[in-house]
Protein backbone atom coordinates (compact mmCIF):
# COMPACT_ATOMS: atom_id res chain seq x y z
CA UNK A 1 0.00 0.00 0.00
CA UNK A 2 1.41 3.12 -0.91
CA UNK A 3 0.44 6.68 0.61
CA UNK A 4 -0.01 9.32 -2.34
CA UNK A 5 -1.35 12.97 -2.32
CA UNK A 6 -2.15 15.47 -5.30
CA UNK A 7 -1.16 19.08 -3.93
CA UNK A 8 -3.11 21.24 -6.35
CA UNK A 9 -3.48 24.87 -6.38
CA UNK A 10 -6.41 25.39 -3.93
CA UNK A 11 -6.92 21.22 -3.11
CA UNK A 12 -4.94 18.96 -1.39
CA UNK A 13 -6.30 15.28 -2.54
CA UNK A 14 -4.89 12.30 -0.07
CA UNK A 15 -5.47 8.95 -0.79
CA UNK A 16 -3.85 5.37 -0.13
CA UNK A 17 -3.60 3.20 -3.36
CA UNK A 18 -2.54 -0.34 -3.74
CA UNK A 19 0.35 -1.45 -6.32
CA UNK A 20 -1.92 -1.67 -9.40
CA UNK A 21 -2.98 2.11 -8.73
CA UNK A 22 -6.54 1.49 -7.64
CA UNK A 23 -7.01 4.00 -4.74
CA UNK A 24 -8.74 2.11 -2.18
CA UNK A 25 -9.47 5.74 -0.30
CA UNK A 26 -8.56 9.20 -0.63
CA UNK A 27 -10.06 12.33 0.69
CA UNK A 28 -9.95 16.00 -0.82
CA UNK A 29 -9.27 18.98 1.75
CA UNK A 30 -9.48 22.49 0.39
CA UNK A 31 -6.67 24.61 0.82
CA UNK A 32 -6.39 28.38 0.71
CA UNK A 33 -4.38 30.86 2.39
CA UNK A 34 -2.47 28.07 4.94
CA UNK A 35 0.87 28.02 4.96
CA UNK A 36 2.15 24.49 4.18
CA UNK A 37 2.94 22.93 7.91
CA UNK A 38 -0.58 23.46 8.26
CA UNK A 39 -1.88 21.60 4.94
CA UNK A 40 0.38 18.76 5.65
CA UNK A 41 -0.79 18.85 9.37
CA UNK A 42 -4.02 18.21 7.89
CA UNK A 43 -3.05 15.25 5.46
CA UNK A 44 -1.33 13.81 8.79
CA UNK A 45 -4.43 13.65 10.13
CA UNK A 46 -5.77 11.31 7.60
CA UNK A 47 -3.00 9.22 7.28
CA UNK A 48 -2.65 8.25 11.41
CA UNK A 49 -3.38 4.46 11.97
CA UNK A 50 -2.52 3.71 8.01
CA UNK A 51 -0.16 1.36 7.42
CA UNK A 52 2.02 1.96 4.33
CA UNK A 53 5.26 1.15 2.64
CA UNK A 54 6.20 4.16 1.00
CA UNK A 55 4.88 7.72 0.01
CA UNK A 56 3.93 10.07 -3.40
CA UNK A 57 3.26 13.11 -3.82
CA UNK A 58 2.24 14.75 -7.11
CA UNK A 59 2.42 18.41 -7.14
CA UNK A 60 2.09 21.60 -9.02
CA UNK A 61 5.49 23.40 -9.76
CA UNK A 62 7.34 24.20 -11.08
CA UNK A 63 9.52 21.87 -8.86
CA UNK A 64 13.45 21.84 -8.19
CA UNK A 65 14.23 18.55 -7.11
CA UNK A 66 11.89 18.11 -3.95
CA UNK A 67 11.49 21.46 -3.30
CA UNK A 68 8.86 23.97 -4.70
CA UNK A 69 10.85 26.82 -6.63
CA UNK A 70 11.13 30.02 -5.90
CA UNK A 71 8.97 31.13 -8.50
CA UNK A 72 5.85 29.27 -8.42
CA UNK A 73 2.68 31.25 -7.57
CA UNK A 74 1.97 30.39 -4.42
CA UNK A 75 3.85 32.47 -2.42
CA UNK A 76 4.25 30.58 0.88
CA UNK A 77 5.18 27.21 -0.87
CA UNK A 78 7.88 28.98 -2.61
CA UNK A 79 11.59 27.42 -1.78
CA UNK A 80 9.49 24.52 0.66
CA UNK A 81 10.76 21.09 0.80
CA UNK A 82 8.14 18.95 0.27
CA UNK A 83 10.16 15.93 1.46
CA UNK A 84 11.00 17.26 4.57
CA UNK A 85 7.39 18.80 5.30
CA UNK A 86 6.46 15.04 5.02
CA UNK A 87 8.68 13.91 7.30
CA UNK A 88 8.45 16.97 9.72
CA UNK A 89 4.64 15.85 10.04
CA UNK A 90 5.36 12.66 10.34
CA UNK A 91 3.49 11.29 7.35
CA UNK A 92 7.24 9.78 5.67
CA UNK A 93 8.86 7.54 8.34
CA UNK A 94 12.42 7.30 8.65
CA UNK A 95 13.83 5.06 5.51
CA UNK A 96 10.90 5.05 4.19
CA UNK A 97 10.81 5.51 0.08
CA UNK A 98 9.99 8.92 -1.12
CA UNK A 99 8.97 10.26 -4.63
CA UNK A 100 8.13 13.75 -5.78
CA UNK A 101 6.41 14.65 -9.11
CA UNK A 102 5.22 17.32 -10.93
CA UNK A 103 1.09 16.56 -10.84
CA UNK A 104 1.49 16.17 -15.05
CA UNK A 105 3.73 13.60 -15.09
CA UNK A 106 2.29 11.29 -12.79
CA UNK A 107 -0.56 11.75 -15.02
CA UNK A 108 1.12 10.82 -17.83
CA UNK A 109 2.33 7.91 -16.10
CA UNK A 110 -1.36 6.87 -15.30
CA UNK A 111 -2.38 7.75 -18.41
CA UNK A 112 0.27 5.64 -20.37
CA UNK A 113 -0.12 2.13 -17.84
CA UNK A 114 -3.83 2.50 -16.79
CA UNK A 115 -5.64 4.30 -19.82
CA UNK A 116 -6.30 1.91 -22.45
CA UNK A 117 -4.99 3.79 -24.87
CA UNK A 118 -3.15 1.07 -27.38
CA UNK A 119 0.00 -0.33 -27.78
CA UNK A 120 1.54 3.04 -27.78
CA UNK A 121 5.61 3.78 -26.60
CA UNK A 122 5.93 7.62 -26.27
CA UNK A 123 3.18 8.81 -24.21
CA UNK A 124 2.46 12.88 -23.58
CA UNK A 125 0.21 14.19 -21.49
CA UNK A 126 -1.11 18.03 -21.50
CA UNK A 127 -3.50 18.84 -19.14
CA UNK A 128 -5.55 21.88 -20.27
CA UNK A 129 -6.60 23.80 -17.35
CA UNK A 130 -6.36 27.15 -15.13
CA UNK A 131 -2.18 26.71 -17.20
CA UNK A 132 -1.16 24.11 -19.66
CA UNK A 133 1.30 21.76 -18.47
CA UNK A 134 2.88 18.97 -20.71
CA UNK A 135 5.01 15.51 -19.87
CA UNK A 136 6.18 12.60 -21.70
CA UNK A 137 6.84 9.20 -20.06
CA UNK A 138 8.64 6.30 -22.44
CA UNK A 139 7.14 3.17 -21.88
CA UNK A 140 10.67 0.75 -22.96
CA UNK A 141 13.17 2.68 -21.67
CA UNK A 142 10.75 3.34 -18.32
CA UNK A 143 12.17 6.96 -18.46
CA UNK A 144 9.83 9.83 -17.19
CA UNK A 145 10.21 13.78 -17.91
CA UNK A 146 8.61 17.24 -18.04
CA UNK A 147 7.85 19.40 -20.95
CA UNK A 148 9.67 21.99 -19.51
CA UNK A 149 8.02 25.40 -20.58
CA UNK A 150 5.87 22.94 -23.13
CA UNK A 151 2.93 24.95 -21.87
CA UNK A 152 4.20 28.34 -23.74
CA UNK A 153 5.33 27.25 -27.74
CA UNK A 154 3.47 30.22 -29.46
CA UNK A 155 0.75 29.89 -31.44
CA UNK A 156 -1.06 32.13 -34.23
CA UNK A 157 -4.25 34.20 -33.33
CA UNK A 158 -5.03 37.33 -31.51
CA UNK A 159 -3.29 38.24 -28.66
CA UNK A 160 -3.26 35.95 -25.05
CA UNK A 161 -3.48 36.21 -21.39
CA UNK A 162 0.08 35.18 -20.91
CA UNK A 163 2.00 37.65 -18.51
CA UNK A 164 5.67 37.17 -20.83
CA UNK A 165 4.49 36.06 -23.82
CA UNK A 166 1.97 37.72 -26.55
CA UNK A 167 0.93 35.02 -28.36
CA UNK A 168 1.72 31.47 -26.85
CA UNK A 169 -0.51 28.61 -25.90
CA UNK A 170 -1.48 28.85 -22.12
CA UNK A 171 -2.26 32.44 -22.91
CA UNK A 172 -4.72 31.51 -25.36
CA UNK A 173 -6.01 28.36 -24.95
CA UNK A 174 -6.13 27.69 -21.11
CA UNK A 175 -9.08 27.60 -18.84
CA UNK A 176 -7.73 31.04 -17.52
CA UNK A 177 -7.07 32.38 -21.43
CA UNK A 178 -10.97 31.69 -22.76
CA UNK A 179 -12.49 32.51 -19.11
CA UNK A 180 -14.35 28.57 -19.10
CA UNK A 181 -16.51 28.23 -15.76
CA UNK A 182 -18.22 25.29 -15.40
CA UNK A 183 -21.87 27.01 -17.33
CA UNK A 184 -23.59 22.75 -16.89
CA UNK A 185 -23.39 23.12 -21.01
CA UNK A 186 -20.76 21.50 -23.04
CA UNK A 187 -18.17 24.04 -23.98
CA UNK A 188 -18.20 24.92 -27.81
CA UNK A 189 -14.38 25.27 -29.02
CA UNK A 190 -13.61 28.46 -31.36
CA UNK A 191 -12.19 27.96 -34.80
CA UNK A 192 -8.98 29.52 -33.36
CA UNK A 193 -8.63 27.54 -30.48
CA UNK A 194 -8.68 24.95 -32.45
CA UNK A 195 -6.23 26.17 -34.53
CA UNK A 196 -4.13 26.91 -32.03
CA UNK A 197 -4.06 23.78 -30.10
CA UNK A 198 -3.75 21.65 -33.10
CA UNK A 199 -0.22 24.47 -33.63
CA UNK A 200 0.82 24.09 -30.36
CA UNK A 201 0.62 20.19 -29.65
CA UNK A 202 2.14 20.28 -33.60
CA UNK A 203 4.84 21.78 -33.16
CA UNK A 204 5.70 20.02 -29.57
CA UNK A 205 5.25 16.23 -31.51
CA UNK A 206 8.20 18.21 -34.40
CA UNK A 207 10.47 18.02 -31.24
CA UNK A 208 9.19 14.58 -29.67
CA UNK A 209 7.84 12.72 -31.96
CA UNK A 210 5.54 10.89 -29.71
CA UNK A 211 3.43 8.05 -30.37
CA UNK A 212 0.20 8.92 -28.51
CA UNK A 213 -0.80 12.68 -27.13
CA UNK A 214 -3.63 12.69 -24.54
CA UNK A 215 -5.57 15.60 -22.93
CA UNK A 216 -7.06 16.56 -19.70
CA UNK A 217 -7.61 18.79 -17.36
CA UNK A 218 -10.86 21.32 -17.03
CA UNK A 219 -11.07 22.65 -20.23
CA UNK A 220 -11.21 19.21 -21.87
CA UNK A 221 -14.05 17.85 -19.00
CA UNK A 222 -15.93 20.91 -20.03
CA UNK A 223 -16.43 20.27 -23.36
CA UNK A 224 -18.76 17.24 -22.36
CA UNK A 225 -20.57 15.61 -25.42
CA UNK A 226 -18.42 17.89 -27.83
CA UNK A 227 -15.27 16.21 -26.82
CA UNK A 228 -14.82 13.99 -29.66
CA UNK A 229 -15.53 16.36 -32.63
CA UNK A 230 -13.48 18.52 -30.97
CA UNK A 231 -10.50 15.92 -30.86
CA UNK A 232 -11.51 15.32 -35.02
CA UNK A 233 -11.02 19.13 -35.51
CA UNK A 234 -7.58 19.05 -33.84
CA UNK A 235 -6.93 16.39 -35.95
CA UNK A 236 -7.95 17.80 -38.56
CA UNK A 237 -6.06 20.92 -38.25
CA UNK A 238 -2.67 18.98 -37.39
CA UNK A 239 -3.23 17.10 -40.86
CA UNK A 240 -3.28 20.70 -42.83
CA UNK A 241 -0.43 21.83 -40.73
CA UNK A 242 1.75 18.81 -41.21
CA UNK A 243 1.13 18.24 -45.09
CA UNK A 244 1.83 14.90 -44.85
CA UNK A 245 5.78 15.51 -43.55
CA UNK A 246 5.39 13.25 -40.10
CA UNK A 247 3.67 10.66 -38.62
CA UNK A 248 1.11 12.37 -36.34
CA UNK A 249 0.15 10.94 -32.92
CA UNK A 250 -2.55 9.38 -32.14
CA UNK A 251 -4.68 12.15 -30.33
CA UNK A 252 -6.91 11.39 -27.58
CA UNK A 253 -8.76 11.87 -24.18
CA UNK A 254 -7.77 11.23 -20.44
CA UNK A 255 -9.53 7.82 -19.79
CA UNK A 256 -8.02 7.61 -15.62
CA UNK A 257 -9.79 8.69 -12.68
CA UNK A 258 -7.88 10.41 -10.34
CA UNK A 259 -4.59 9.89 -12.31
CA UNK A 260 -2.48 11.88 -10.11
CA UNK A 261 -2.93 9.66 -7.17
CA UNK A 262 -3.40 6.41 -9.68
CA UNK A 263 -0.10 7.73 -11.42
CA UNK A 264 1.79 8.67 -8.22
CA UNK A 265 1.00 4.71 -6.88
CA UNK A 266 2.41 3.56 -10.46
CA UNK A 267 5.30 5.56 -9.92
CA UNK A 268 6.29 4.28 -6.57
CA UNK A 269 5.53 0.47 -7.58
CA UNK A 270 7.96 0.94 -10.44
CA UNK A 271 10.63 2.66 -8.06
CA UNK A 272 10.13 0.35 -5.40
CA UNK A 273 10.24 -3.20 -6.73
CA UNK A 274 13.53 -3.74 -8.53
ZN1 LIG B 1 3.32 32.26 -22.15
Amino acid sequence: MFAVMDLGGTKLEVGLADEAGKIIESLRIATGEESPEEVFEKAAAFYTGKTYEAVGVASFGPLAGHCLSKTTPKRLWRGFDLQQGLAQSGILKPEMPCEILQDVQAEVIAEAKLGNHGDFNLYAYATISTGIGVAFYDVERNYLFRGAEGGHVPVPGNPGKCESHKNCWEGTCSGTAIAAKPTGHDLEPTTQWLLQMATAIYTIHLTTNTDCFILGGGVIDGLGQNQQKTLQQIQQAMTQINHNYIQLPALRISQVKSRALAGMATWLQMRTTR
